[in-house]
């Protein structure tokens, strides 16, 4: 079995521009120099995939405009090469780049064409963000000196065709990747979010499943622990943007984490603390801009916070539900409100119930909530 010891993961915002890139890569070379073993996950460019998302819908709508999203969005991929490469060292990239940007620009064509983008298509339209942005640094970090390898991971994890939040068939997924590190003993650049279906066609994992990519890497490899470098100091009571004076919180049982995270703490993907609990794997989140911060551990100790942590929902519905005449509510009412609720695959984030009434707040899904009443 191979043991290997870390796995780090970079969101979009830190590899936004090519200057943050650079420095991943001094990041990175440390961690070469001091011989460590590591594979990286990293996001699509920060923006990329909404802008993906934005100029599909376009094409679907039937709107001209995709086109000059798609040229911005080559544009922006071509720009960062032509920013980390010498003119001689870029001939190759941007070739590649090209082929694969072409492959985009025929498949939104069909969807302008068709006015339809499937989620299919849309999961093999995403999946150009993590493939680019992966493709670029590998690259890079191959000219800075790190005997580096771009694998897709198309290759290795394996889902069931449910697109846009695939699930990932284990076993397949775990004898692939066993496989794929043995024989590959370079360091692995593994694109996330991106997964295939056993027919090889491409899934995605949900928005934001970069993280959770790195958590079934861990989970098969043993790794001795995963690193999420984010944009903040670590996981924080609240989030910043809403609130002034929020407070770092140093340890997180994977419990508490599963919790934060599930009820929208954006810092981590909910689906990330399972594969990493089953192993006993602690998670390390930390910043890239302050490296000499602590950051958060999370692991299976159980913590004492003292301090409450806040969760802002947006863009949520409140439906209260109660009987014509004013009847009790009761366990029978309640099942049947609860099937409907699964039926529709609605989630509830708060709900509350008194004699007569039952409501619950529910995020605000345009075409879920008037099926559901
Ligand atoms: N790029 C994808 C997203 O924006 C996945 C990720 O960043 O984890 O959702």
């Amino acid at each position: 079995m191979i043991i290997l010891m870390k796995v780090l993961k970079f969101g979009g915002s830190s590899v936004a521009k090519p200057e943050r890139i650079k420095g991943i890569a001094n990041i990175l070379k440390d961690y070469y120099k001091r011989g460590e073993k590591f594979a990286v996950v990293f996001s699509a460019f920060g923006g990329v995939t909404d802008y993906l998302i934005k100029m599909s819908s376009a094409a679907a709508n039937g709107e001209e405009s995709y086109l000059d999203h798609f040229n911005s969005f080559s544009k922006r991929h071509i720009d960062s090469v032509n920013e980390l490469f010498i003119e001689g060292d870029r001939k190759d990239i941007l070739l590649e780049l090209k082929n694969n940007h072409d492959v985009l620009k025929g498949l939104l064509k069909g969807v302008f064409l068709v006015r339809e983008a499937s989620p299919r298509t849309m999961d093999y339209v995403l999946s150009f963000g993590e493939r680019n942005s992966n493709f670029i640094i590998s690259h890079y970090l191959r000219k800075e000196g790190i005997n580096a390898n771009y694998l897709d991971a198309r290759k290795v994890i394996k889902t069931d065709k449910k697109f846009g939040a695939a699930k990932v068939d284990l076993d397949t997924t775990f004898n692939n990747i066993q496989e794929y590190f043995t024989n590959h003993p370079e360091i692995q650049i593994t694109t996330g979010f991106i997964a295939s279906s056993k027919g090889g066609l491409t899934t995605t994992l949900g928005r934001g499943g970069s993280d959770f990519t790195a958590a079934v890497l861990a989970n098969v490899l043993n790794a001795e622990k995963v690193i999420i470098w984010k944009d903040v100091d670590g996981v924080l009571n609240a989030d910043p943007r809403y609130f002034s004076d929020t407070k770092l919180i140093r340890q997180l049982s994977f419990t508490d984490a599963i919790e934060l995270a599930y009820y929208g703490a954006k810092v981590i993907h909910p689906k990330t603390i399972q594969p990493l609990k089953e192993k006993k794997i602690p998670l390390h989140v930390r910043s890239f801009k302050n490296v000499n911060k602590s950051g958060t551990i999370i692991n299976s100790e159980s913590c004492n916070n003292k301090n409450p942590s806040y969760i802002v929902k947006e863009n949520q519905v409140l439906i209260s539900i109660s009987d014509l005449e004013l009847s009790f509510i009761v366990e029978e009412h309640l099942s049947y409100i609860f099937m409907l609720l699964s039926n529709f695959n609605i989630t509830i984030n708060l709900m509350q119930n008194s004699a007569v009434s039952f409501s619950i707040c529910v995020d605000n899904h345009s075409y879920k909530i008037p099926l559901l009443i």
